[in-house]
């Protein structure tokens, strides 16, 4: 059986196709700059890989030649061939905690929730109709963001403000990633062996986000209302003291809004080192002593650090920490920085399995107190893994 796995955003359209027998990928790509000039598309298939600048005026477009070109390039025979479409759903408040199967109320959810995922919820809406409209009879399944960190008790996601803006507005602490960390809390889970662990999954990429995870369920998050809390990211802040952002509008003579996007857009590694968001120019920058990228290193190592530390005695001690995402997979030093800074934990890790990328790799020493797993993220397969599961 073959299922498609969609990620619609504002201006793009990612896929990956699934063979559901042995959960190989057939196909994947990227439409990008849809509605804007220079759009195009990218397809890998086998071997082969094409690239084209074509006009994508909409979603509806993409999508449409996307299915002209599974069947002309021969990656399918016919279109019923294509079983089950999953969306990847970035915001379903507290009322979605599992995935489900796309309804009209699942798409007027997804448009009432919009003031709290602006640009994703919207974008999701457009993926689904333009899918709907060209294989109207295949089901289709959400799986969103926000699903698995439903199971944080109410202190957890609660925050210390007034109880009534979590009545009246739904103020409250909702998690992101959450599909990339049930993947990783499923894979913690056959590596143990066991349904009974405690778990750290720290999905560092240019968004980050930390999850501690009692036998496969979410205990805490790092991000909250909105994404931008927690620990530091590429050019998001994470935590800040709220009462910066009265003072520098005060200062710089800035709306609201604009302070947010300095904090969403121009913070995080980025706002430190004055120079990049990615890790990579940041590692490279601190080999020439520049003093920026080191702070802006060292925040971002003692950020998550400090969240390890948290969730260690929230869960009580720890069996395994895994690192998935950009950074998490890729960065030899910062796993290193990291786990050197959690030693008083008993964490030991060895430095030539350090230095392995790219698959599922143990890194942690044979006496160190806690496991330590490298492990490549897969919420593409999770969403088609649940769109198999529900469409069964
Ligand atoms: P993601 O959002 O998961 O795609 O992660 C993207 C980020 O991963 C980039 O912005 C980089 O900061 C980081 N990254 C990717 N490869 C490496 C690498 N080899 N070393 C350090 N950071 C990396």
């Amino acid at each position: 059986m073959k299922i498609i796995s969609i990620n619609a955003g504002s201006s793009s359209l990612k896929f990956r196709l699934f063979e559901m027998k042995d959960e190989s990928v057939i196909a994947s790509g990227l439409f990008e700059r849809i509605g804007m000039d220079g759009s195009n598309f990218t397809i890998e298939y086998g071997k082969e890989k094409i690239n084209q600048e074509v006009d994508l005026p909409d979603h509806k477009v993409a999508v449409s030649i996307l299915l002209d070109k599974l069947v002309s390039l021969n990656i399918i025979s016919s279109l019923n061939e294509i079983q089950g479409i999953g969306h990847r759903l970035v915001h379903g408040k507290d009322k979605y905690r599992d995935s489900v199967l796309i309804t009209e109320e699942v798409i007027k959810d997804l448009e009432d929730f919009k003031e709290f995922a602006p640009l994703h919820n919207p974008a999701n809406v457009l993926g689904i109709r333009a899918f709907q409209e060209a294989l109207p009879e295949v089901p289709m399944v959400g799986v969103f963001d926000t699903a698995f960190h439903q199971t944080m008790n109410k202190e957890t996601f609660l925050y210390p403000v007034p109880y009534s803006w979590y009545e009246k507005y739904g103020v409250r602490k909702y998690g992101f990633h959450g599909t990339s960390h049930r993947y990783i809390a499923n894979m913690a889970k056959e590596l143990l062996g066991k349904d009974e662990f405690r778990l750290i999954s720290c999905h560092i990429g240019n968004g980050a986000s930390l999850s501690a995870i009692k036998d496969g369920l979410c205990v805490d998050t790092t991000m909250g209302f909105t994404p931008l809390s927690g620990v530091m990211m590429g050019t998001r802040s994470g935590d800040i003291d709220p009462s910066i952002i009265p003072y520098v509008m005060e200062k710089e003579g800035m709306n609201v809004g604009e302070v947010m996007d300095e904090l969403n857009k121009k913070s995080g590694l980025f706002g430190l080192s004055e120079f990049s968001s990615d890790m990579r120019d940041i590692i490279a920058r601190c080999d020439e002593q520049d003093e920026k990228s080191w702070v802006a290193r060292k925040k971002y190592v003692r950020r998550i650090v400090d969240y390890i530390a948290s969730y260690y005695v929230l869960l009580g001690g720890v069996d395994m920490i895994v690192f998935t995402a950009g950074v998490g997979e890729n960065s030899v030093p910062i796993r290193r920085e990291i786990c050197e800074a959690l030693a008083c934990l008993g964490v030991k890790i060895d430095l030539d399995l350090n230095n392995q990328r790219g698959k599922v790799t143990k890194i942690s020493t044979e006496d160190s107190k806690i496991l330590v797993y490298v492990i490549p993220t897969d919420e593409e397969l999770m969403i088609a893994r649940d769109t198999l599961k529900l469409i069964g």
